[in-house]
């Protein structure tokens, strides 16, 4: 059975999952934990769900952005979790001074009311799974599915017992049913890996679609045929319009007339704006067009 927590980011329902499964005996799995700022609010929720945070075994991870793991460390201190992720991943949580410095970069003085703490993790509990793993959790399997286009080191984790995959970023965000939207920071954004990995997904026909923006996602596979649209519409968009100088306002409207179009109001926009800020997309799309054309 599949858990799924609201970590209740900045107070807000709905932004950011954290999904559970119950591996074995006082052994559970969490897939991404959130920022440190919901360890608390994610340690509550599962204790009102009946279970013990102590017996979180596992946590594993997407990717390394802040809002999916920014929260590991204090697991791996607090409760002796092991937390697994790409290896391209793994040396930014033992030593997160990159990590911090980009999001810095990004966030500047918001960096602690977004994120809160981001501290170490020690490199034994640290446990790199690249493409093909199989992960024997208790009497759970999960196949770990490599998936950059997001992220250079995004996986995703296959539990076929529940013919379910979790795939953090790389299948989009969607909240509360409305449309499914591309989240594309910088440094990494790929547009070919990100369609190669949308077709390994595909091939493992999953009945359920997990993501971390959020939760369930509806019609799953033809959700993926609509991101890749989108992903497709918003690039060739921005790709003749990279020296504008007003490129961040002009691409807001794009995307906000977007949402209004799939019959979003003021409220539901906003909440895609915290689960995706679309600022970072911008700057995503930017490096990804100068890299590939010079
Ligand atoms: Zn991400």
């Amino acid at each position: 059975m599949i858990y799924l927590i609201d970590s209740l980011h900045l107070k807000k329902t709905h932004i950011t999952a954290v999904a559970m499964i119950e591996t074995g005996v006082d052994e559970l799995t969490l897939i991404d934990c959130g920022p440190e700022t919901v360890f608390d609010s994610v340690v509550t929720a599962i204790r009102n769900l009946g279970f013990r945070p102590e017996h979180v075994r596992h946590l594993l991870l997407t990717h390394v952005h802040l809002d999916h793991a920014g929260g590991a460390w204090k697991w791996a201190h607090q409760f002796g979790t092991r937390i697994y992720l790409h290896p391209k991943g793994l040396p930014h949580l033992a030593d997160p001074s990159v990590l911090i410095a980009s999001a810095t970069r990004i966030y500047g003085t918001r960096m602690d009311a977004l994120w809160g703490k981001v501290g170490a993790t020690p490199r034994g509990q640290l446990v790199p799974v690249d493409d093909g793993a199989e992960l024997h959790l208790g009497k759970e399997t999960f196949q770990v599915v490599y998936t950059p286009g997001h992220a250079e080191h995004h996986n995703a984790y296959w539990l076929p017992s529940e013919n379910a995959i979790f795939a953090g970023d790389i299948a989009g965000v969607a909240l509360d049913e409305g449309p499914v939207i591309p989240p594309l920071p910088p440094p990494d954004i790929h547009l070919e890996k990100w369609k190669a990995s949308l077709d390994k997904i595909r091939q493992l026909n999953p009945g359920c679609i997990y993501i971390t923006h959020f939760g369930l996602l509806k019609r799953s596979l033809i959700a993926l045929d609509e991101l890749q649209e989108r992903l497709d519409c918003w690039a060739e968009w921005i790709k003749p319009r990279l020296e504008n100088l007003d490129l961040e306002n002009e691409f807001e409207t794009l995307v906000k007339g977007d949402l209004q179009n799939a019959g979003l109001g003021p409220a539901a926009i906003r909440a895609y704006e915290q689960a995706n800020p679309l600022f970072m997309s911008v700057a995503g799309l930017t490096r990804y067009w100068r890299k590939k054309i010079g």
